[in-house]
């Protein structure tokens, strides 16, 4: 057989001294290397040609920097759902034969992992004898096929657990999550984790050791053989890791626990018996909703992470010659809760950063707060005390806004008083360069009513951080009446610089989240009314898929933060919710929520972290003036209470065009509030009940008025049978690209 290197597309044969050979992956089109129809069927030439001039040893690596191979194409994953259970088993198994075919080479292999391995990628390293990983910050190891709704398909649950044990193996699958190539090296995943520059030559010199030792066909012989998993470790794991995956998962996302029975199941059986086990599973969770949303999140995520904020209906002047500006030097003003959160995200993303405040005790008290943060160590779960020395000389505070002079972007953080903020801004403006970008974080301010301080407000829009900032991706990038696209393109690119999920809106009440928030929150508090008990309201709320039920998330924060934001939404929507009387109330109570203590729940302590006691035992005598006719509900009848609401809003949102499409409402939900990802966002949840059930479901609560009454929209959904959200790569969608 001739090599077919020629004819190849996304592989090249490369034969090294000493008879070794190497494979180099190089997979056009894509971001990462992705295992594409193409690299399948090319690995199998490939294998089927070595077969007639065997090697006598084979190395396996990327030709290109920083990916050593992602997963399947997600493209591929997104045909799972067309297709019968037995065709999905049946594309697992031919996955798997392949895999299996390279594992059983007469030849020793090794995978050289510098960059990104995961999905499929980690199965094709798993079938070779050897691994090395190199020391490249980049170089990540993970099956986070979970995080899609599946688990891996091509041997993942099968080998993992017999290289590096079946207790860590379902810590790595039912997580989702990536590890270093050092940390592989102390689960036992790689055989070395070594410079970028020496990986090869170490690769080299692990092959000819294994041949000299013959010690490889001794593993692969020992890999074969079924675990000894006895009880008590078994019962072990289900009290520990099981409990957790329960405890995370909260019966919402199957595929953590069905790769934890399956992993266990397979444990003591054949490798083929494993298999078919995998392929079952892997078909029964392409069965779900869940796990089609969640691709569906994953490409809202992806769409995201491609596109400047330009979409064609953003109302903005688009041309093609918008100029992106990677600003250096930034700035934040304003150093309390918002402003130190937005500060330590920019010293942990590498800008040295200048913060101002005005009062020099605010701070010297958020500086050491700041550096904690940004060294936090994610993976120790702790302070690194180590990067707060190294992170030290990157923060740069001052009581003088002439400090921040040569700067390249502002972010105004002050509290939120609209004379203030027009003062300091345009003091900013004064003081910085012609080219300088000037964002505001306000909640409630109209960004028209702030430009208006400035000489050039086409310079100037909102970058709207959600609070706690370390937690919420969620950016919204707010347009201005005179906004320029560079501006917002510049804005854009620096959330994401900061790794935050920014999404452009325009200039409304409430901007997107906090508008889509309010129906709900009203909601709640007008089910308090009608004498349903609030742990209950929070309880159907949660059992929905949201972190925090909505009186929770008052009591978060603060009910005078959400009086003031409430009446800047009665302001704007108050023909159809009315301002509750019951909020102003329990501000007059002094009962501010967790703060100080009490607000419709009694708190252990005061504070950010006040754990709940009971229900305030005082709440029903507030409410008692203020109480509406009882109703009785069922937790299904509460829970539409709630969330239909957010979804005419929703409806109403797009009418206006506050955003260019549904799958911004539902990123942004996600993002911002925690709306279960495994519903989607609060369109795809609508779709998933369709239009004429909603409508149906409206006409039950028709009693309580404007607020719950059909628009426009919806009604045409419901007569086309037409999705609310769309696809993420819609065809006439014509985002300009980073
Ligand atoms: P905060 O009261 O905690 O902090 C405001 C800081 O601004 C204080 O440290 C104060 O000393 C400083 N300041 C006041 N005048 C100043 C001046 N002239 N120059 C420099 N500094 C000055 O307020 P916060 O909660 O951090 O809110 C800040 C902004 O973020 C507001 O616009 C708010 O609407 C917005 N926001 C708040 C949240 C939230 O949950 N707290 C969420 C999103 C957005």
């Amino acid at each position: 057989m001739p090599e077919p290197t020629a004819t190849l597309s996304t592989l090249v044969i490369e034969k090294l001294s000493g008879g070794i050979t190497a494979i180099g992956i190089n997979v056009p089109g894509h971001s990462q290397n992705v295992m594409n129809q193409d690299f399948m069927k090319e690995l199998g030439q490939v294998l089927t040609f070595l077969q007639q001039n065997p090697p006598r040893g084979l190395l396996v690596e990327s030709l290109r920097d920083d990916s050593f191979l992602a997963g399947a194409d997600i493209g591929q994953i997104d045909t799972l759902w067309s297709l019968p259970p037995a065709r999905v088993k049946e594309l697992c198994d031919n996955g798997r034969s392949l895999l299996n075919m390279f594992a059983a080479s007469p030849w020793p292999s090794v995978a050289v992992i510098d960059g990104v391995c995961v999905g499929g990628g980690l199965e094709l390293a798993l079938a070779c004898d050897l691994r090395i990983a190199t020391e490249n910050p980049k170089t990540i190891l993970g099956m986070p096929e979970v995080k899609l709704g599946l688990l891996p398909g091509w041997g993942g649950t099968v080998r993992l657990p017999r290289l590096i044990g079946t207790g860590p193996a379902i810590e790595l699958i039912a997580s989702g999550d990536a590890i270093t190539g050092s940390q592989a090296k102390t689960l036992g995943l790689v055989d070395a984790c070594v410079p970028v520059h020496s990986a090869r030559e170490s690769a080299c010199a692990l092959i000819e050791q294994t041949i000299a030792n013959e010690d490889y066909c001794k593993r692969r012989a020992e890999l074969q053989l079924p675990q000894v998993l006895h009880k008590p470790e078994s019962d072990f794991l289900l009290a520990t890791t099981g409990a957790v995956i329960v405890s995370r998962t909260k019966g919402n996302y199957p595929a953590p626990m069905i790769a934890f029975d399956t992993i266990m199941q397979s444990a003591t059986k054949s490798m083929t018996e494993a298999a078919a086990l995998e392929s079952k599973a892997f078909s029964d969770l392409s069965q779900t909703s869940v796990a089609k949303q969640l691709v569906r999140v994953y490409r809202l995520g992806e769409r995201n992470r491609r596109d400047c904020g330009l979409g064609e209906s953003t109302q903005l002047t688009s041309n093609e010659s918008v100029h992106v500006n990677e600003v250096q030097k930034p700035s934040v003003v304003g150093a309390g809760i918002m402003g130190a959160g937005i500060t330590a995200r920019h010293v942990r993303s590498g800008f040295i950063t200048k913060l101002v405040d005005i009062d020099a005790g605010t701070l010297e008290q958020s500086i050491p707060a700041i550096l904690e943060e940004a060294a936090w160590d994610r993976y120790h779960q702790k302070t690194n005390q180590e990067r707060v020395n190294e992170l030290t000389g990157r923060l740069m505070s001052s009581t003088q806004l002439s400090s921040i002079a040569d700067t390249e972007i502002v972010i105004e953080s002050v509290i939120e008083r609209t004379d203030l903020k027009r003062k300091v801004l345009a003091e900013i403006e004064a003081i910085v360069s012609p080219s300088t970008i000037i964002c505001t974080n306000t909640s409630t301010n109209p960004i028209a009513t702030l430009a208006d301080a400035f000489s050039d407000p086409t310079r100037f829009c909102g970058m709207h951080f959600f609070n706690p900032v370390r937690q919420m991706s969620l950016v919204e990038v707010i347009c201005g009446p005179d906004t320029s696209d560079s501006t917002v393109a510049s804005v854009v690119l620096h959330a994401k610089r900061l790794k935050k999920v920014p999404v452009v809106v325009q200039d409304s009440p409430g901007f997107l989240v906090n508008r889509v928030l309010t129906p709900y929150l009203h909601e709640s508090v007008e089910l308090l009314r009608e004498g349903v008990d609030p742990s209950r309201i929070d309880k159907v709320s949660r059992r929905f898929g949201m972190p925090l039920g909505p009186l929770e998330l008052y009591d978060m924060v603060g009910l005078d933060t959400a009086f003031y934001a409430g009446l800047v939404m009665a302001n704007a929507i108050g023909d159809r919710i009315e301002a509750s009387p019951v909020i102003p109330a329990l501000v007059k109570a002094g009962w501010l929520g967790r703060k100080t203590g009490a607000g419709f729940y009694s708190y252990k302590s005061t504070g950010h972290d006040a754990k709940i006691e009971s229900v305030n035992e005082k709440l029903g005598d507030l409410i008692d003036p203020y109480r509406l006719a009882e109703q009785q509900m069922t937790d299904e009848q509460i829970c539409d209470r709630l969330f239909l609401p957010m979804l005419l809003e929703a409806l109403l949102v797009l009418d206006e065009g506050i955003v260019r499409d549904g799958c911004d409402v539902d990123l942004a939900v996600i993002h911002a509030l925690g709306f279960p990802a495994f519903r989607g966002g609060v369109l795809a949840w609508g779709d998933s009940l369709g239009a004429a059930e909603v409508v149906h479901r409206l006409d039950q609560f028709s009693y309580l008025g404007p607020r719950m009454t059909p628009p426009a929209r919806l009604l045409a959904h419901a007569e086309s049978g037409r999705p609310f959200a769309l696809v993420a790569e819609r065809e006439n969608y014509q985002a300009k690209t980073i």
